[in-house]
């Protein structure tokens, strides 16, 4: 078989980056290991994936955001944190603006449902589900992808998206600095008494975080918020142990009765806590986007924001590549893609780190210091607008 481009990962990110590439008259290999009826129809995994603007636009752009129906998109007016056992929350909102919503939240099932289907339809994409990848080899002349079942793919660009825990970049040699957390975080959707108001509520506890992000409810349950809760692992087992009330009310004590009674309206899914940074978003015919390249810790929402921006930047540093008659896989056009996904992850990635280990690093003087910062936070205006600013993209890619 032979293809101008093989995409390792059917994820959100693989997938958002072979839609970018729609119409370029390039022919692209998809190879997931997920068969394609999962693909097609993903269940809930609990991810309520906050989006940017920017991120919203792009996928209008690639024809998935109409495909998500409009009643799981949730409006997220503003965003509170709230420290220890203080009462005091640094606010974020639009200060007045009405520029709509500081961001939605959508679950991360339906965005890949959106994606799939809009790369089923591509006439330029075939792809191979319920795959397993067994090599990869690329030079100047080309790249071979073998495939579990023994054929061989023939491409001249290889793209890793699968996962944090890339095998595809394993195999080309590029090293990733983690950076394990130690931590678990479940994830579920819980109806409670007292409404959201559509606020996102991260409240850094002592010993335990939780975020609240307020979902459309169906007005049968009360509101309803997507529940994100990170402890320690062994502390994650006994809570998880809970079944039924017994969960319901471990919940709502440990977020303290703010949301009145909490009850469990999903499944629940625990993800590890472990960041990870490729050293290399490129090498010779090869590419890294989304998880595979920078996976973010959750705690500031970035991952899948990024996951998309990098994807629409490779796939921009390609079209202009054949548009100039060069290679797909031309070596400044991915120099290129790695210096600017570099500059705009990197930042973001060290600041997501540190703010997690500050705000979970329950030592006194610490907690002293985390009050404080949240107090001068509040105080300074442009501090809050920075964040606002970076929660909405605002200006970001204005051409997408
Ligand atoms: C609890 C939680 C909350 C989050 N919230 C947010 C948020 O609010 N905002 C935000 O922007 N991001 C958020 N994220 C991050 C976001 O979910 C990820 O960044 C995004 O899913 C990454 O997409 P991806 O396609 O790179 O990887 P993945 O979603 O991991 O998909 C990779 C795909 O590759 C496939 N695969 C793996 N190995 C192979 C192989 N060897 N061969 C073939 N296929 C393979 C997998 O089956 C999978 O389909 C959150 C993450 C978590 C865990």
């Amino acid at each position: 078989m032979q293809f101008d481009i093989v995409v390792v990962g059917a994820g959100p990110a693989g997938l958002a980056f072979a839609a970018s590439l729609a119409g370029s008259g390039l022919r692209l290999a998809l190879i997931e290991k997920l068969p394609e009826a999962t693909l097609a129809d993903p269940g809930f995994d609990g991810r309520e994936i906050a989006l940017t603007h920017l991120s919203m636009r792009l996928l209008r752009r690639l024809g998935a955001w109409e495909r998500i129906p409009p009643a799981d998109i949730s409006p997220l007016r503003e965003a509170q944190v709230l420290n220890g056992i203080s009462s005091f929350a640094l606010r974020f909102d639009d200060e007045g603006k009405d520029d709509g919503p500081l961001g939605v939240l959508v679950p991360n099932h339906l965005i890949r449902r959106s994606l799939y289907e809009v790369v089923q339809g591509l006439p330029e994409v075939t792809l191979l589900a319920g795959q397993m990848v067994a090599s990869v080899q690329t030079s100047a002349q080309g790249a071979t992808v073998g495939l579990a079942d023994g054929r061989t793919i023939a491409a001249r660009l290889v793209v890793g998206a699968d996962t944090r825990f890339s095998e595809t970049r394993r195999r080309m040699g590029i090293p990733a600095t983690m950076q394990d957390f130690g931590k678990s975080m479940l994830v579920c959707r819980m109806a409670h008494d007292r409404p959201h108001h559509a606020i996102a509520t991260e409240w850094f506890g002592y010993g335990q975080t939780f975020a609240i992000l307020p979902l459309n409810g169906d007005g049968m349950e009360g509101d309803v918020s997507g529940v994100v809760l990170t402890l320690p692992a062994r502390e994650m087992e006994t809570v998880m142990a809970l079944e039924g009330p017994a969960f319901d009310a471990e919940i709502t004590r440990r977020y303290r009765h703010r949301l009145g009674a909490m009850r469990l309206v999903s499944t629940r899914h625990v993800y590890p806590l472990v960041g990870v940074f490729a050293q290399r978003f490129v090498a010779t015919r090869f590419a890294l986007v989304g998880d595979a390249a920078v996976g973010m810790h959750p705690v500031t929402a970035h991952g899948f924001n990024l996951g998309l921006r990098g994807a629409d930047s490779l796939a921009r540093e390609i079209r202009e590549a054949i548009g100039r008659g060069r290679d797909v896989a031309d070596r400044r056009a991915l120099a290129r893609y790695q210096t600017d996904h570099m500059r705009a992850s990197r930042p973001l990635y060290l600041a997501t780190n540190a703010t997690a280990l500050f705000y979970t690093d329950d030592r006194f003087p610490t907690r002293v210091l985390r009050a404080a910062a949240l107090r001068l936070g509040s105080r300074l205006a442009p501090f809050r607008r920075a964040v606002v600013a970076r929660l909405t993209e605002a200006g970001a890619a204005r051409d997408a």
